[in-house]
C-alpha cells in the first residue's frame, strides 16, 4: 500500500511528488480518499521552516474526501479532517469536549503526512460528516478557516455585535460570512483596495483600508500574520471589547496598559475548534450559505498553488482537487 502524496524536502523547497507507505490502520483510525484540500497559510508557514524542521513535509489541512474503511462510518461517506487528528481522549479537556487544549494534540500535517496527497488515515474522532448542501471544493476550507473564525465569533460576538476582521484573506472572507450570519455589523479591515466589492458580497458593511474609528467595534478579529499597530486598534474598541489574535504573527503584540485598563478590554488568542465546534459550524455553514470562494486547480500543481497563497494572490481560498 503506498499514498501518493506532494511535500517539500528541506525549508522553502518546492513541493514535489513523494510516496510512502502509511501506518497500519488503527483500531480507532478511517482512511479516507481525498477528493479536496484547501491551502492555509499555515501550510505556507510550515513549508517555508518559519515553524520549525518538520521535513520532509506533506502540508494540507483542510481536507474533503470519502471513507475507504475504518470504525464508525461506512465505506463512502464524505468526511473532512481539518488541522487537529488526534489527543488522548481522557486529559480534563478532552472530557470537556475542548480536544484542542490536549497536550497530546495531533496536527494532521506536522510530524506526519497531510492533505496534499491521494489518501490519509485519522483518529475516527477527528472525521467530520460533511452536510449535503455543502460543496466539498467550497466547504473543504471550513474544516481550519473556517472553524478559526467561526469559535471566537460564537463566544464573543451575537446579533448586533460591531465586528471588526483584519485581513481579508482565507480566514478573513469567511469570517465575514459567519459574523454576518450572526446579525452582526461587519468591518472589514484591508490593504488590498480591490478587494472591496468581494468583502461587500461576503458581508461587510463597511470596508476600511486605513486606521479604524475609535470606540466602534465590539470584536476585532486579526487574521492577518503580523501584529497590527495595537494602540490604533485597543483604540477601535469599546467598553468591554475584545481583540483576538487568530493569524500567527511571528512578532509580539505590544498591548498598551492603559488602553486595557480604561476600558476594560481583553486581548485573546483562539486555536481552530473542538470536534464539537467544527460540527457545529459545518451546520451553521450549510443553514446559512456560508462558502469559501475558491480557486479550485488539480493535485499536481501544489506547489503552484501554495506560491499563490504566499504572494496573498488567492482570492480567497486555493483548493487542491484530486482527479
Ligand atoms: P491568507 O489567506 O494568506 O490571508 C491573510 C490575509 O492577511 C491576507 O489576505 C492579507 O489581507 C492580510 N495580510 C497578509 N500579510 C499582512 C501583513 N504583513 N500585514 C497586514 N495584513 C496582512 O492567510 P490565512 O489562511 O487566512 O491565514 C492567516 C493566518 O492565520 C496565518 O498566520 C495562519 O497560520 C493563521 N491561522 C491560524 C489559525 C488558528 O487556529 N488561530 C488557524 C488557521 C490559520 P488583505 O489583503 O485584506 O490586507
Ligand atoms: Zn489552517
Amino acid at each position: 500500500m503506498t499514498f501518493h502524496a506532494f511535500a517539500a524536502t528541506k525549508a522553502k523547497a518546492h513541493l514535489k511528488p513523494f510516496e510512502y507507505k502509511p501506518k497500519p490502520l488503527g483500531e480507532h483510525d478511517v482512511e479516507i480518499a481525498i477528493t479536496h484540500c484547501g491551502i492555509c497559510h499555515s501550510d505556507v508557514h510550515l513549508v517555508d521552516g518559519e515553524w520549525g524542521d518538520w521535513f520532509p513535509l506533506v502540508p494540507g489541512h483542510e481536507i474533503i474526501g470519502t471513507i475507504v474503511g475504518g470504525e464508525g462510518f461506512k465505506p463512502g461517506e464524505r468526511v473532512g479532517v481539518g488541522w487537529q487528528c488526534n489527543s488522548c481522549g481522557t486529559c480534563e479537556y478532552c472530557q470537556a469536549g475542548e480536544e484542542v487544549l490536549c497536550a497530546e494534540h495531533a496536527p494532521t500535517c506536522q510530524g506526519r503526512f497531510g492533505g496534499f496527497a491521494d489518501r490519509i488515515r485519522v483518529n475516527g474522532r477527528f472525521a467530520f460528516r460533511i452536510p449535503e448542501r455543502l460543496l466539498s471544493e467550497t466547504a473543504a476550507p471550513l474544516l481550519c478557516g473556517g472553524v478559526t473564525v467561526y469559535k471566537p465569533l460564537r463566544t464573543y460576538a451575537t446579533e448586533g455585535s460591531r465586528v471588526g476582521v483584519i485581513g481579508i484573506g482565507g480566514l478573513g472572507h469567511i469570517a465575514l460570512q459567519f459574523a454576518k450570519a450572526i446579525g452582526c455589523e461587519v468591518t472589514a479591515f484591508s490593504r488590498s483596495k480591490d478587494k472591496e466589492r468581494e468583502a461587500r458580497q461576503f458581508g461587510a458593511d463597511h470596508f476600511v483600508t486605513g486606521k479604524p474609528r475609535r470606540g466602534t467595534l465590539d470584536l476585532i478579529l486579526n487574521t492577518a500574520h503580523a501584529a497590527p499597530d495595537m494602540d490604533t486598534y485597543l483604540g477601535a474598541l469599546r467598553p468591554k471589547g475584545v481583540f483576538c489574535q487568530l493569524g500567527a504573527a511571528a512578532e509580539p503584540l505590544s498591548v498598551p496598559a492603559f488602553a486595557l485598563i480604561s476600558d476594560s478590554l481583553t486581548v485573546t488568542g483562539s486555536a481552530i475548534g473542538s470536534p464539537s465546534v467544527i460540527r457545529e459550524m459545518l451546520e451553521v455553514a450549510a443553514r446559512h450559505g456560508v462558502a469559501a470562494k475558491t480557486e479550485v486547480v488539480p493535485m499536481k500543481d501544489a506547489d503552484a498553488a501554495l506560491d499563490r497563497t504566499r504572494r496573498n494572490r488567492a482570492r480567497y481560498r486555493m483548493v487542491l482537487e484530486n482527479p
